[in-house]
Order: C-alpha cells, then structure tokens, then sequence
C-alpha cells in the first residue's frame, strides 16, 4: 500500500522507539538531534546520565553513511559498541591496537557502507592515511564525545584532540557534534573555536545533581576526619588526592584500620589498574582511594560518596569527580576537605607551571574553587551559578542550607589565639599553637618551653577542631597567615593589632566540625 513519505521527525522518534526502546525524549535529545538532521554543528552540554549518546547515534542512523565518534578512552568505546550492536546496530571501533588485517576488514565494512558508526581514538582519525581513506566514505556526521578534552581550559586537555581542530577544514560540509559533561563559559567558547564549530546550536541541560549533598569540612586532621565520616556511610564511595603518595599511604590507612579499600593511581601496571577497578565495579571493594585519574569511563552506578581529600583545581573538576555518585538518583553524599595549605601549594603550582599563557585562567578558575569552599551561602546555588544556571533559590541538601553558619561575637577567642601566636615567637604551626592553646605537655612544647606560656591552656575547654576552625577563619579575615616557605608557621599580618588591643570588634562563625545530618535544620 501507499505510504506518505514519512517526515524527518516521524522518522527518528520510530528510530527511538524501534532501536533502542524509548517512548520519549529526554530534555533537549529531540531539538539537537534535529539540528544534526539540518546540517548544523552543535554544542551539547548535559551531565553525565544525561543522554548524550542518543544525541549523535540517532541522526547517524536516522541519515545515509557513516558517523564517526571520537572518544577518548577505549573501554567507553567498547561499552558502546557491544550496546549498540546488542540492538542490532551495525557499530565497529578501531584503535591503535588492532591489527593490519582487522583493520583492513574494517575499511572494506565501511567502504561497503555497512557500518553506521565508527568509534576511534583522536589519535587514529587524525593519521593522514586514516584522513585520506574517510573521504572515500561518505561521512554523515563527526560526534566528538567529552569535548572538553580539546580546550587547555578544561580540566582533562588532552594533546590527541587538539589535532581534532583540523576537522572542520578536511571536511567543512559534515556536521560536528561536540558533547561533554562539564564545560564552565571559558571552555565552551574554547571547545567551539577550537573545534571551529560554525555557528553551533548550543544546548546546555540542567546541571543539578538534586539527590547529591554538598559538604565541606574544615581540614585538621585529614585522616581522622575521613575515618569519622566513612565510618556513618553504607555503599560504595571513591576518596580522590592529589597525589600518588598520598593515594597509597591513605589507601593503607584505611586498609589498616579494616575498611575494604584499595589505591588506583596512573603509577600502577595497567593489570593492578583492571583488578582493582574490577573489583569496585563488583562491590570486592568498599572504597577505592585515588588521583583523579580513576573515575572517567567507570560504570559504577551505585557510588554512594565520593571525598575530596585535598583541593580541586576547579569547579569543573570538582563537579564531574563529585557527579560519580549517585548516578542511580539515590542519595549519595560528596565531602570537600578544604585547608587553607592546599590554597597556597595549588596556587605556586599554577604560578611555576609552564603554561604561563593560561596562567590567568588557571588561577580564575582556581579562585572560584576556593570560593565555593569557603563560601557561607548554598553551595549547590555557587555550582549550578558557576555553570551559568541561574539559581535564586536555597536548595535545602547541603552542609550551609542543613546547618546555617552562626555567628558570634569572636574577639575573646580571637585575642587569645593571635597572642599566642605571638608568644611562640611566630614560629609554630597551626597545630602546635592548637596544642599549647589546649594545654598539651608533649615533647615539642616542653622542649620549648612554651608550657610556661600565659597562653598555654586558656583553651582547654574547646576542642582541637574548633581552634583549627578558628584559626582558619582568622586566615581567611586577613588576621594570620601561613608561610608556606617557613613549613607553614603562623605570622601575624598587620591587621592582627587592632584586634589584639581590642580595639576591633571580631565576628565569627560558630565552627561547623561535623556534618550535620539536617534534622536541626529543618526545623529552623
Ligand atoms: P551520557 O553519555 O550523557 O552520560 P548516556 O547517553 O550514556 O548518557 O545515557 C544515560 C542512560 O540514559 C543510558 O542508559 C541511556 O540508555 C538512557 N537514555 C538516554 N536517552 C533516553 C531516553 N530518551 N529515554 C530513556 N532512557 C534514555
Ligand atoms: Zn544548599
């Protein structure tokens, strides 16, 4: 019988249906997918889960010839392929590792046009020779997944994308899908021109992670802390540091004191690296500690929290790290260990990188990770702000909006903490001041003699945490600072005195030490 030539819309919302088994599109799907179909190149910003795939996969299949996705690591792209042809999609991947006649049999495929999609790594499209045989096959579309990868001002620039530049200009009538989960308004402007996108659409979908709880804590006693808030978590979570001696030593701490918990860092052999990423995906492991090189790519759905024990570079960074929990929409919590010491260390990092022409940049994006640690106002409002969705509401599932900071008239205990750090000579850290404050006799302070000190133990009634808190806040209000070249000694700054002689009235924040579960909160 005579049918009317069905229209483009009819045609791929039956390819959701009849290909992958959905009745609907998910935000935003429908209008990319239909910009695809025009011939536009376009930007596709949503969060991990969000539904990216189906953005590219769908018009690949929805037009004649083949798509080529561009993805950076080849276990995503394996994931992707066994799905696609478990839905009878004819889907291939090439990587550098396959051999000559694989390889060969693959450009027959294609040549034959029966491959709808093809996943390669950067670094196998932009070989010239690789080049040179696509433009025998009639190309529909390029999708380059985590696009991010291709700006500097990304938190994951990978040198392979950058070549993905030339793109547009070997083949200025395909179209280009860019699609990542974390982009701040630097990168994304860095993705289309680096890209050359031409005039893109632009999608950018909501960011909220509603069912993740945002909680920074005060830095002191790291290990301590993380202990105390593993020990109130169920499921599984992923601890990031810094660095991968402090990968393994806290991995073995945890491990010591019997949590179920193993390292992961870059510095592993690759077979260490699979045996313990395995073993995450199959619950072997309750907690995996490790640099941020762990995470991308991994399909764990039930994380239940993931800790920043040391700073972040960026909010993006930290954004895409904390979005591996509670993938599943369940509650899931995320912990920032904020310390003042990892400010200045990033900070000269940044400043004695090579990357002098990004240096202003780095340090931009730095700051606002820091605001967000220090700030005193929702945190969940900061993040999606960050990422240019405007937010005026307070979002009732972080650490501020369960706890509100309180404040109080602090000059009292700022007097006695400032003139102790005057009386050790302002050459102790912040933890011996913290000790003689508390009246501790240990070897340090006897050798010094600092238990003769006025000031020794006229803080006996407060606990360690809130004289680090204190300390701490009287950092950020310009009072003290840190050396960082003297081991990180307290020194009075000039703003110290008028608070000393009294003559300066203080306000603080009542120190938050531990995370509030929220039931205090709600009643406020
Ligand atoms: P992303 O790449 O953005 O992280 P995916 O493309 O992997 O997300 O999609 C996440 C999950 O959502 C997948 O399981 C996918 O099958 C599912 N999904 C995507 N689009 C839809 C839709 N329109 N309806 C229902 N499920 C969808
Ligand atoms: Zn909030």
């Amino acid at each position: 019988s005579a049918v009317a030539p069905q229209s483009p819309v009819i045609q791929h919302q039956q390819l959701l249906k009849d290909v992958f088994g959905y009745d609907s599109y998910r935000d935003g799907q429908q209008t990319v997918i239909e910009h695809t179909l025009a011939g536009n190149d376009s930007l596709v910003l949503m969060p991990t889960g969000g539904g990216k795939s189906l953005c590219y996969q769908i018009p690949a299949l929805a037009m004649p010839g083949t798509c080529v996705v561009v993805s950076p690591l080849i276990s995503l792209m394996k994931d992707q392929v066994d799905a696609l042809q478990a839905a009878g999609v004819r889907a291939e991947y090439l990587t550098s590792a396959q051999s000559p006649e694989q390889t060969q049999q693959l450009f027959r495929a294609l040549h034959d046009g029966h491959i709808k999609l093809l996943y390669v790594a950067p670094e196998r499209l932009m070989q010239l020779a690789f080049i040179e045989r696509l433009h025998h096959i009639p190309i529909n579309l390029f999708a380059i997944d985590e696009a991010h990868c291709v700006s500097h001002w990304g938190h994951d620039f990978r040198q392979d994308y950058r070549l993905l530049g030339n793109l547009k200009r070997q083949f200025p009538g395909v179209p280009i899908t860019a699609l990542t989960a974390t982009a701040d308004l630097a990168t994304r402007h860095d993705i289309i021109a680096q890209l050359g996108l031409d005039d893109p659409y632009v999608f950018k979908g909501s960011f909220d992670r509603p069912n993740i709880r945002y909680n920074v804590l005060q830095k002191y006693k790291p290990f301590e802390q993380l202990k105390g808030f593993v020990q109130q978590q169920e499921g599984s979570g992923i601890v990031y540091c810094n660095s991968r001696a402090k990968v393994d030593d806290v991995a073995a701490k945890l491990a010591a004191a019997g949590f179920n918990a193993a390292g992961y860092h870059a510095g592993l052999e690759s077979e260490i690296r699979d045996v313990i990423q395995q073993g995450f995906l199959t619950d072997r492991y309750d907690i995996i500690v490790a640099t941020v090189a762990f995470g991308m790519g991994i399909n764990k759905s039930d994380v239940r929290y993931v800790v920043h024990y040391d700073l972040p570079r960026s909010v993006e960074s930290y954004y895409q790290e904390t979005g591996r929990a509670g993938r599943d929409g369940m509650p899931a919590e995320a912990l920032l260990l904020f310390d003042e010491k990892d400010v200045s260390r990033i900070q000269q990092w940044i400043a004695n990188g090579d990357n002098s022409d990004r240096q202003d940049v780095e340090l931009q994006k730095f700051a606002a990770m820091e605001a967000f640690a220090d700030a005193q106002t929702c945190r969940r409002q900061i993040l999606l702000n960050y990422f240019s969705q405007f937010s005026a509401n307070h979002c009732g599932n972080c650490d501020i909006c369960l706890d509100p900071p309180k404040r109080f008239d602090g000059s009292v205990e700022a007097q006695k903490i400032l003139s102790c750090v005057y009386r050790v000579g302002q050459q102790s850290t912040p933890q011996h001041v913290v000790d003689v404050l508390r009246g501790k006799q240990h070897k340090r302070i006897v050798e010094q003699g600092h238990q003769q000190l006025t000031t020794h133990g006229i803080g006996k009634d407060q606990s360690e945490g809130y004289w680090h808190n204190l300390i701490f806040q009287l950092i950020h209000q310009g009072l003290l600072r840190i050396d960082i070249t003297q081991n990180g000694v307290l020194k009075l700054t000039e703003g110290a005195r008028a608070v000393l002689k009294g003559e300066q009235p203080l306000t603080l924040a009542v120190p938050r030490l531990t995370l509030n579960r929220g039931k205090a909160a709600k009643a406020t």
